[in-house]
């Protein structure tokens, strides 16, 4: 049975969170003068003087609208990252506490875990890029607190089979948090709405892809009343800046363009997918779920460093576990699709390619 209580960490239990000027005095009138602001404005055509609304309340109503979510399940952050780096300093005991993650996938959960001395617990997907749920459980100890899944994944951009989710949301007494950052491009459905069912589940997703805001920084994590005032307990007071919550706020009011170029994103996927697969070096393109196409090659490194010297940049996943040779190309637009595919086409029947192999590119987190 999950009990929040039991994998809470014990100072973050204790703790006494810090009380915001801005918070102790929300929606009253009149004269501020005690969050040390400047009284006069800004020297700027729009004034940020005052410090932003820590609990971004007016995101969340809309936000809640939208996705029929109660405003006390939602949290926001500072790119959804922020919502993974508070997983663990609210949950993981540096140098006691494990969590499981399933390369490949998206490279900042490892990342975080170490900056937080976290083990981490590999349990690689199938050959089909399924989770091994078996493994996963064997793994599994009294001291593993979050596992992490990404559907669709990054960055071989399949679902994960959802049955296979809820099987380990109802056996594991951790956290699992379920991400969800490319899940506009999806056929399957979100576990944003199955909060009630899974008070173990944390959700993740972010303004970043579909909705063009990867610059504002505002990510998003769904879960328990329970689970989102630990991290707004956590998080640092102003964590989403004025600007950033004003145009998140507007741009909900814009779904249709977003259906619009999610729509264009798919179908320039599903038309770039036949496109590699006809490239005699293209060894698999897997089938992607998300806004970018992994592809197996022969030579991912010269294919990438070919595309580079052609100021075309894409990413070398090559050096990632199960994914020897392979290449991630982020859906463009039609014409930037059509450049890499003109391109590819062209490769290795171009007098003016030179190889000049350049082994910092390949390597990195992945991400
Ligand atoms: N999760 C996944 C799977 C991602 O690929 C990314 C960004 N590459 C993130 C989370 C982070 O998103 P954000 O911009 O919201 O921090």
């Amino acid at each position: 049975m999950f009990d929040l209580n039991k994998i809470l960490r014990n100072n973050i239990k204790n703790l006494i969170p810090y009380s915001s000027a801005r918070n102790e005095f929300k929606g009253r009138e009149g004269i501020f003068l005690n969050a040390n602001e400047n009284p006069f404005g800004s020297p700027l055509s729009e004034n940020y003087n005052r410090y932003p609304d820590p609990l971004q309340l007016n995101l969340k109503e809309k936000i809640s609208k939208i996705k029929n979510i109660h405003v006390e399940n939602i949290f926001i952050g500072n790119g959804s990252d922020e919502a993974i780096d508070i997983l663990f300093r609210a949950f993981c005991n540096p140098g006691k506490d494990n969590v499981i993650i399933c390369p490949p996938t998206y490279g900042m959960y490892e990342v975080s875990a170490n900056i937080n001395d976290i083990e981490v617990r590999k349990v690689n997907l199938l050959y089909n890029f399924q989770l091994d749920v078996n493994s996963i459980i064997s793994a599994i100890d009294d001291k593993t607190k979050l596992i992490f899944i990404c559907s669709p994944n990054n960055p071989t951009g399949n679902s994960l089979n959802g049955k296979d989710v809820e099987y380990l949301l109802k056996t594991f007494d951790g956290i699992i948090v379920v991400d969800e950052a490319y899940i506009n491009f999806s056929k399957e459905k979100s576990f944003a709405n199955d909060l009630r069912d899974y008070p173990n589940l944390v959700v993740l997703q972010t303004f970043s892809k579909a909705w063009g805001m990867a610059g504002l920084r505002v990510g998003m994590a769904f879960a328990s009343g329970v689970i989102v005032d630990v991290f707004n307990k956590i998080k640092p007071p102003y964590n989403v800046n004025s600007v950033s919550q004003k145009l998140a706020l507007e741009a909900l009011n814009n779904i249709n363009v977003v259906d619009e170029w999610v729509k264009q994103i798919v179908a320039e996927r599903e038309r770039m997918s036949v496109e590699l697969a006809k490239l005699p070096f293209v060894i698999k393109v897997y089938s992607s779920d998300a806004n970018f196409i992994l592809l197996k090659t022969i030579d991912a490194n010269e294919i990438y460093n070919y595309l580079l010297a052609n100021k075309i940049i894409i990413r070398n996943r090559s050096n990632i576990t199960m994914c020897e040779g392979c290449l991630r190309i982020t859906i463009g637009t039609k014409e930037e699709n059509k450049i890499i595919i003109d391109k590819l086409k062209q490769y290795k029947n171009e007098e003016s390619f030179i190889y000049r192999p350049r082994r910092d590119l390949a390597l990195g987190a992945a991400g």
